[in-house]
């Protein structure tokens, strides 16, 4: 027959699945000889029979139970529901996964109308007998019985008043008495039978009943919401009770072996003298700080202390306990890993290893990647956020807290000098605007939509996809969840949740610790993958040089033709008809190109710096409103119409499969040379102030060797012209991405031109699934709730098929190349299941937006770890 119940010393921690954590623990300490009152534990396995057996606990699991509370009675020398010293038990859920207090416990079971007599007896403590009855009846009646909580609460509150007393404490044994015979009262009238006095038929209801909150409502929620998935339901633990009750000399309490908020090495936690289980998180008395125990009951306080470093030193981590004071007696109720803030997971994994506890390793692994945005940006305080108000939920596109003024268009943000951009979607007209923005906030468009992509690359908070919100252009107002909120009124955003809250939500400082630093230097130590940045500019370079990067992956040039000045000269260029009037154009555009990258090769000191050459389609330059078309007609001195004519001409049905990229070059040429000419000439010219220089020119949407020939010799020609002109050399590369699927198919003999790969996975997925990046997020997340993709694949790189493109560039290029350096430019390039799939790859490098450097750095380590385990 199967064996469905354990007893605590038959278990172990790692029997989790089948005993659920709490029980799996509560062996655990049994085991290593910890004072814990003695119990059996139900198997989850057991859970799913019931539900099996239509909700019925079967006659074969009754016995066990009556076995099991046998070998109780027998370690115990007490007797379940008769006898001099009856037994008591609590009957406790506790699945594999913690749900904290998401399902039910219930105290002091065993007693009735004479065990109460003989435990007022044998413990010489007539208040705690009736205490504990009263509580005993109220927990079964809410737990088994339905009966609601609030009509126990009545009859108390009545009673005190009665005597004009507010603390339970200080209702005598009469008072005790009386509330438990109105309790009974009460019990009978809701269920309409007496209280169950056989205390195996308590036990049995109490179990079913166990059972059954594995799919109350807020159980099955709290699942859905941490997506947890794929267990068999909650295990039962019985336990024989312990009294922190019985008077001054015993309490009951929870604490954690370390702070779970910043990670000290100090015990934290709170108790209360006479009191039982839940009193003390119920908030019906004000707990002490366990600092007090320290001198009320010393002996206790250092036996906890031993208790607590035996406990870390056996899990090698946190421990987050509950622990019961039975006259001058010390029991343990529970232990588990404790949960903490990112800031306290840094300092403690740090700790345990400066204390021996653990390796650099493990410390790495502890650590989730994602948390480390917490660390990075300004976050809500707790409190604020208690009393905020939130009006709408959209994408956690780009982590940080923003407060601000709305405004709905960039020239408003930049005449206020900043504030909360909120458009429908942006575009890279709006680059000035997002960049003054302190956070933006968008109706349409998914995690690499414009906003998200760039935002992210600013390090700048943003929340997109909010399609609950809509915007009223006339009014100038935003309406969501039947909050308006206009023009110039304050909004928050939180760029790690993706809530919107109306008002000035305040915020809290961040700064990095000297453990935050050992730590990255453990890191660094460990991994092979390089982090590179996305960076287009000297102020992202800086942030990302700030937070380690060991180059640029991702040098984008579009943005820079968008600045004020030079837009015009970029838009007389696209209108040429001429050779000669583009190359006109292009003369003036070319100072302010080899100027930004001066200034990014001078920052970058000698570290790799990759430029990808224009990639946009060119109507996107051009100017939307007729004024600004009129302007530019006038600004060449052509006539409107051939200005209007050209703007039609450029037009595409879909410009995502359209003329950009390398195309622009195959028909533009002039454009890539320009571009190429000014890199080097900018790496020249500082080469000459004696720092050193690594262009890489990077040629964007490749498909076809012969392709990349052509730009490649154009590009090799214009360069050769600087090196006569300034009569010196310097080594740069010529690589491409491989972002289209043929290019994957057929990168041996690109690799032929090409000195290195980039992998653009943002168009590599739109391509190869054919979603669009940009219409995708309105049906994608249906795919994901209905589990036909496991995650979103613009968000985590497809390995089935999208990766499976990249090992076959990556073994076709090596093939020819085998010296071929590879990388990875794309938005997951800083996210963590893709960077540890780039470190299985064998990519020499990531790149990513700045603020994610550290996240893909930790990930890199991870997947190495993982990969030598
Ligand atoms: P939760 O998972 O909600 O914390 P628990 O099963 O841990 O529920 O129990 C709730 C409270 O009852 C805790 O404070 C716990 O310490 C206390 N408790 C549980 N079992 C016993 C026992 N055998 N003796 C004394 N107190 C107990
Ligand atoms: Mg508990
Ligand atoms: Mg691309």
């Amino acid at each position: 027959m199967k064996k469905f119940i354990y007893l605590f010393d038959e278990g172990n921690k790692d029997m989790k699945d089948l005993l659920g954590g709490k029980g799996a623990n509560l062996a655990e300490m049994t085991h290593i000889g910890l004072p814990v009152p003695t119990g059996f534990t139900i198997t989850t396995e057991a859970c799913s029979e019931f539900y099996n057996q239509d909700k019925k606990i079967w006659d074969e699991l009754k016995e066990e139970i009556c076995e099991n509370i046998k070998k109780l009675e027998e370690k115990t020398g007490k007797t379940f529901g008769y006898g001099e010293n009856p037994l008591l038990v609590s009957v406790r859920s506790g699945a594999a996964v913690s749900m904290p207090g998401m399902m039910d416990t219930i105290l002091n079971l065993g007693l009735n109308d004479i065990t109460v007599e003989s435990l007022a007896k044998i413990t010489n403590n007539e208040r705690l007998a009736w205490d504990s009855y009263r509580r005993f009846i109220q927990m079964f009646g809410d737990v088994v019985k339905e009966v609601p909580k609030y009509k126990f609460d009545i009859i108390m509150d009545k009673v005190k008043e009665s005597k004009g007393i507010t603390s339970d404490l200080d209702l005598d044994v009469d008072d005790l008495k009386l509330i438990t015979r109105k309790f009974k009262d009460l019990y009978a009238e809701e269920t309409g039978e007496d209280f169950y006095s056989d205390p195996m038929e308590q036990l049995v209801s109490a179990v079913k009943a166990v059972f059954n909150s594995w799919n109350n409502p807020r159980a099955i929620i709290y699942r859905e919401l941490n997506e947890i998935t794929g267990l068999p339901g909650t295990a039962v633990n019985v336990q024989s009770m312990v009294f922190g009750n019985m008077g001054t000399n015993s309490g009951t309490g929870v604490a954690f072996t370390r702070n779970p908020s910043t990670g000290e090495n100090k015990i934290f936690g709170e108790y209360l003298m006479n009191a039982q289980g839940e009193d003390v998180v119920a908030g019906i008395r004000t707990p002490e700080s366990i600092d007090k125990l320290a001198e009320e009951m010393p002996d206790m306080f250092n036996e906890f202390m031993n208790i607590c470093h035996i406990l870390e030193k056996h899990y090698k981590d946190m421990q987050d306990m509950e622990f019961t004071i039975e006259r001058g007696k010390f029991y343990m109720l529970q232990t588990r890993n404790g949960k903490r803030t990112s800031k306290a997971a840094i300092n403690i994994a740090v700790d345990m290893v400066e204390e021996g506890l653990i390796t650099k390793e493990e410390a790495i692994l502890r650590i989730d990647p994602k948390s480390i945005d917490q660390l990075l940006h300004k976050t809500f305080s707790k409190e604020g956020l208690k009393e905020a108000k939130e009006m709408g939920e959209g994408l956690a596109a780009s982590p940080g807290a923003a407060s601000g003024k709305v405004y709905f268009d960039c020239k408003a943000i930049k005449e206020n000098g900043g504030g909360i951009l909120v458009r429908v979607e942006t575009s890279p007209e709006d680059i000035e605007g997002m960049n003054i923005a302190d956070g933006i906030l968008t109706v349409r468009g998914g995690m690499t939509s414009h906003a998200a992509v760039v935002a992210r690359g600013m390090g700048k908070c943003c929340v997109c996809g909010c399609s609950e919100l809509t915007i009223n252009e006339e009014k100038r107002e935003l309406e969501s969840r039947g909050i308006i909120i206009k023009e110039g009124e304050y909004i928050s955003l939180d760029g790690s949740s993706g809530k919107v809250y109306m008002g000035e939500v305040p915020k809290t400082e961040i700064e990095l610790s000297g453990a935050f630093e050992k730590f990255i230097n453990w890191v660094d130590e460990v991994r092979d993958l390089g982090v590179r940045m996305n960076a287009d500019t000297p102020r992202d370079c800086a942030t990302g040089l700030k937070f380690g990067a060991e180059g640029i992956g991702l040098c984008r040039t579009e943005h820079m033709f968008f600045g004020e000045e030079r837009i015009w000269a970029v838009r007389e260029m696209i209108v040429s008809n001429s050779r000669l009037e583009r190359d006109r154009a292009l003369a003036k555009i070319y100072p302010f190109q080899k100027k930004d990258f001066h200034d990014i090769f001078e920052l970058m000191n000698g570290k790799p710096v990759t430029v990808r050459l224009l990639d946009p389609p060119l109507h996107e330059f051009l100017p939307k409103g007729e004024a600004d078309q009129k302007k530019l007609a006038e600004l060449m001195g052509k006539p409107f119409s051939s200005i209007q004519e050209r703007i039609s001409y450029l037009h595409e049905v879909n410009p995502m499969l359209g003329h950009r990229g390398c195309r622009l070059a195959i028909t533009y040429p002039e454009i890539y040379e320009m571009q190429a000419k000014a890199i080097i000439d900018a790496a020249l010219e500082v080469k000459e102030q004696g720092i050193d220089v690594k262009p890489e020119i990077m040629i964007p949407l490749v498909v076809e060797k012969n392709e990349l020939k052509y730009v490649k010799e154009r590009i090799k020609e214009a360069i050769e012209e600087v090196f006569a002109k300034k009569k010196t050399r310097i080594d740069y590369k010529i690589g491409t991405m491989v972002e289209v699927p043929r290019a994957c198919l057929t990168a041996d003999e690109i690799a032929e031109e090409a000195e290195f790969f980039s992998f653009g996975t943002n168009d590599l997925t739109q391509i190869t699934f054919g979603f669009s990046r940009d219409d995708a997020g309105k049906f994608i997340k249906e795919y994901v709730d209905k589990n036909i993709f496991e995650k979103d694949p613009f968000i985590s790189i497809d390995r089935n098929g999208v990766g499976q493109l990249m090992r076959m560039a990556i073994e076709k290029g090596r093939k020819t190349r085998p010296e071929i350096k590879l990388g990875i430019c794309g938005e997951h390039g800083g996210e963590p299941r893709s960077v540890e799939f780039c470190n299985e790859l064998g990519l020499n490098y990531v790149s990513c937006s700045p603020y994610r450097i550290l996240i893909a750095k930790i990930a890199a380590a991870q997947g190495k770890i993982k990969q030598s385990k």
